[in-house]
């Protein structure tokens, strides 16, 4: 029960205090951002330990590099909030993640808990790398229910490349994780975070090009994923209306730490 150990307040608060004053120094993500994020990061660290947040803090750090690069490219990209992450982004990337790690402070079911955590991660992970890096694809991605060239950006829409970068998260997430921490064995968690990470960015995708809800302009007659644009609320055209890229994320999370406790199960069927 570490949450219980004075300690481990202590140095959470210490470490991410200091990530938290890089982060605003160089402005990974906005202020909302940096606070959910500190918030989320020592649920983690008190409830998960040092594993589970060494975990969540290589997502935040490739994450957060890898969307600098992103801007620096290409910035023309609309409503990415120009690369700054905002509270929305880290509570639909972040919840499942944290719920996984608080019930593991909380229960001896640690190797399915960890599993769980794992494909939280890995969904929210791989999703991210697949939108930064496919953005920088040169040519039309395609949306992924009827495979017609879209705009980059439009929810649904995929790439090679983005899943080259869903696989650059995964990878990392499955070194790290069989590094630090013997819960799982290697080859557990390589397929775990595999699994998870690409059901979770299929399903991302596939809701977001179907059930989310897309906008109009009234003003400028842009096709835009917010409610609201040049200032006033826009015109629904598709989807359903409470759903948006938050909401898909949230789900795509919810699904990889399902899936990644299925594929447990199954593993621990055929041993
Ligand atoms: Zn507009």
């Amino acid at each position: 029960m570490s949450y219980l150990n004075p300690y481990i307040h202590l140095e959470a608060l210490t470490i991410l205090a200091i990530i938290f004053l890089i982060s605003m120094k160089f402005r990974f993500i906005d202020r909302g951002g940096v606070v959910t994020s500190f918030i989320v990061g020592y649920i983690i660290y008190v409830f998960g330990g040092r594993v589970y947040f060494l975990a969540l803090l290589t997502f935040y750090l490739v994450s957060v590099a890898f969307t600098k690069i992103r801007v620096r490219r290409v910035k023309e990209v609309e409503n990415k909030e120009d690369g700054v992450r905002g509270w929305r982004n880290v509570l639909a990337n972040g919840l499942t993640a944290t719920a996984t790690a608080v019930a593991s402070g909380l229960s001896a079911e640690q190797k399915i808990l960890f599993a769980a955590y794992l494909g939280a991660l890995s969904s929210a992970f791989a999703d991210t790398l697949a939108t930064e890096i496919g953005l920088l694809y040169p040519r039309m991605p395609r949306l992924i229910i009827n495979m017609k060239k879209v705009k980059p950006g439009t929810p649904g829409a995929v790439t090679y490349l983005g899943y080259m970068g869903g696989l650059i998260g995964m990878t990392t997430l499955t070194l790290i994780s069989s590094t630090i921490d013997k819960r799982l064995t290697f080859y557990e968690a390589a397929i775990i975070i595999y699994s998870s990470g690409l059901v979770g960015m299929t399903i991302d995708s596939i809701l977001g090009a179907t059930v989310q809800a897309k906008y109009r302009c009234r003003v400028c007659s842009k096709n835009t994923e917010s409610s609201t644009h040049c200032g006033s609320t826009a015109e629904i055209i598709e989807g359903v209306k409470y759903i948006n890229t938050h909401t898909v994320n949230l789900i795509a999370t919810i699904i990889g730490a399902i899936v990644a406790t299925i594929i447990l199960e199954v593993l621990n069927t055929i041993k």
